[in-house]
């Protein structure tokens, strides 16, 4: 399993990759290769990570750019939670959606504020416990 993470990613192909090497990505963001721009985790979260709300739940998703623009175009794309964390995440982003002023009727994008939300967010996906539905 990969441990290098890259901050310039686009979802071509069926595959996700990054832009500044070439690395194909995995289901956890990251790769066999270090990047030549390498980044962290977290700082990958940061920027592609947000919190859906729809039909009265909380999901996590990446917003996966579909061209090298950036933000232009973006699949979003669910996380799939082990079903021992599937709990305690989606009470973690009911908690954060509701501490952003919103709640799970009112639908629409909410960003990661939280240090210590995208910290847990990070280490399942290090554990293995949390991946991209790809
Ligand atoms: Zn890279």
């Amino acid at each position: 399993m990969g441990k290098f993470y890259h901050r310039r990613i686009m979802f071509r192909n069926d595959e996700l990759i990054c832009l500044d090497c070439g690395a194909k990505i995995d289901q956890f963001l990251s790769s066999d290769k270090e990047c030549v721009h390498p980044t962290t985790l977290l700082e990958v979260l940061s920027k592609y990570v947000r919190i859906s709300v729809y039909n009265c739940n909380a999901f996590l998703v990446a917003e996966l750019p579909l061209t090298p623009l950036g933000s232009v175009s973006v699949l979003v794309q669910a996380f799939d939670p082990d079903p021992s964390i599937e709990d305690e995440l989606s009470e973690m982003l009911e908690q954060e959606v509701e501490s952003q002023g919103g709640g799970l009727t009112m639908s629409g994008y909410y960003d990661l504020y939280n240090s210590q939300v995208i910290r847990k967010i990070a280490r399942w996906i290090e554990e293995g416990k949390l991946k991209l539905a790809l």
